[in-house]
């Protein structure tokens, strides 16, 4: 006998869905929502599990531009060159 394929004759895969990860959504009852989640996601098609996010950086609130992600981007860049500065004038002070 041959090993079990990967997936249904129709398509779905193997396994007991019932064992699928839940939704932990809040729902208006105020209980959670249970629904499987969305595979790799911690949220089911109903509750954003197939949102691919916000965009990024903030363009609603743009007043001055420092919070674009291009912007955040340059912050970060230039705090790692800082701290690779730091570290080497520590390693020449400690020679
Ligand atoms: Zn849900």
């Amino acid at each position: 006998m041959t090993s079990a394929p990967k997936t249904l004759r129709n398509g779905n895969r193997r396994g007991n869905p019932a064992n699928a990860s839940r939704c932990c959504a809040r729902t208006r009852k105020g209980t959670l929502c249970q629904a499987p989640a969305i595979r790799g996601k911690q949220r089911c098609r109903m509750h954003g599990g197939t949102s691919t996010g916000a965009p990024k950086g903030s363009r609603n609130a743009l007043k001055h531009g420092n919070y674009t992600a291009k912007a955040m981007a340059e912050r970060k860049a230039i705090a790692a060159l800082i701290k690779r500065s730091r570290e080497l004038v520590q390693e020449v002070k400690s020679q």
